[in-house]
């Protein structure tokens, strides 16, 4: 292990005997008490030293090697330190990639906040580029954020959308003017490689067998037409329920941005829950939806620039922080935002106990069940509130979420 204090935290000593790591209330953390030869160790931990060097330069400023084991052990514990060459043979691989990791490095720096064992950072930002993403839509929304995921490090993002580029759907890290008249999926799919040119090749499976290919992490259901964000058609995502797909949705809708709900098909709300409680809570929403949808869809919606590239940078945050195993507040919730006042608002897509997705079975399940864990440890890529609970309550004595 070559031990490195984060670098993502600032430090500075509160007082003679207390760090503070970090400035932000979300991630700041104090370490005490700390002596002033164990604290002048602290430079030392860059990542550049093994323990058996640290050892050795410690003894030299007067600190025992038992006192350089312990400092990082509780580091290490209060998850303040990473292994510069830890996360395994894929995290290996993107250290080969000098240019990769320079352009990741403050993607790398975030997931270090949020994974508390040394080492989890690399190997997170390494698992990104085995995961593959589609993204449904290439307009203003859906071509940026699928830059967005690509430039984040996610391996493989394709892109499917019909027609041709319109004047109203280029947009600044989307698709460019130039591209006005080319085939929308093919300019998107440029979009995506000038934000990422070092991505690795593209699996080889099969398109064109008419199902969802099962291989993917996640799909991204981006409309360019306003109905289907604001009242999305279950049938688009009938393959994807019927295949297990997680897939997220996001768009703007008359000046409103929508990111979510995040489906995990049987386990949160879906399209047909939403469209099942709002028919619930408004017996005229059907009579309405039927209408909307056999409208003729609108050149160019009321779809701000500033929200669209917000709504896309919100998603892809989402998105990310499902693929990376979290638990992105987006699973079972609509995020809006309207113009002008631009306040986020939660409107919850819960399970309808009708909806043949089955969640809300599940959901009954698991209210009676007592073992938490079993259930997050039985997901493969499912967010899980207890790991970050976990964390939480194994927060070694001696160190204190900062109150900062
Ligand atoms: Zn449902």
């Amino acid at each position: 292990m070559h031990p490195v204090v984060k670098p993502a935290l600032r430090r500075g000593w509160r007082d003679l005997h207390t760090v503070q790591f970090g400035m932000t209330p979300a991630h700041a953390v104090t370490l005490g008490p700390v002596d002033t030869a164990t604290g002048s160790l602290l430079d030392l931990l860059d990542g550049t030293r093994g323990l058996p060097l640290l050892r050795e330069e410690g003894r030299r400023a007067g600190v025992p090697p038992r006192q350089v084991d312990a400092l990082v052990q509780r580091l290490a514990r209060a998850g303040l330190v990473d292994d510069a060459r830890g996360g395994g043979p894929a995290a290996d691989a993107l250290r080969g990639r000098p240019g990769v990791l320079e352009r990741l490095r403050p993607d790398l720096a975030a997931l270090s906040l949020l994974t508390p064992e040394p080492g989890g950072a690399p190997a997170r930002l390494a698992a990104r580029r085995a995961q593959r993403v589609r993204v449904h839509g290439a307009g203003r929304v859906g071509a940026l954020l699928a830059s967005v995921l690509a430039g984040a490090g996610v391996g493989e993002v394709d892109v499917r959308d019909a027609g041709r580029v319109e004047p109203w759907d280029v947009a600044p890290g989307g698709l460019p003017a130039e591209s006005v008249g080319d085939r929308r999926d093919t300019a998107a799919r440029a979009a995506v490689r000038r934000a990422a040119p070092d991505r690795p090749p593209r699996h080889a499976h099969s398109p064109g067998s008419g199902a969802e290919d099962p291989g993917l992490s996640l799909v991204v259901i981006a409309p360019r037409d306003d109905v289907a964000v604001h009242a999305p058609d279950p049938l688009t995502a009938a393959p994807l329920m019927a295949a297990g797909t997680p897939h997220l949705y996001a768009g703007v809708v008359e000046g409103t941005g929508v990111v979510g709900p995040l489906v995990l098909p049987g386990e949160s709300g879906c399209t047909g829950c939403l469209h099942r409680d709002r028919a619930d809570r408004d017996e005229a929403w059907p009579r309405l939806v039927a209408q909307w949808q056999s409208g003729r869809a609108r050149r160019g919606g009321a779809c701000d620039l500033a929200l669209a590239t917000t709504v896309a940078g919100l998603a892809a945050a989402h998105a990310l922080a499902f693929l990376d195993g979290g638990a992105p507040s987006a699973a079972g919730t609509r995020w809006e935002a309207s113009l002008p006042g631009l306040r986020w608002c939660a409107r919850p897509v819960r399970p309808h106990p009708e909806c043949d997705c089955g969640a809300a079975q599940r959901g009954n399940r698991e209210h009676s069940s007592t073992d938490g864990r079993q259930r997050a440890t039985m997901a493969v890529q499912r967010p899980s509130t207890v790991r970050r609970r976990e964390a939480v309550a194994a927060r070694p004595t001696g160190t204190w979420r900062a109150h900062v």
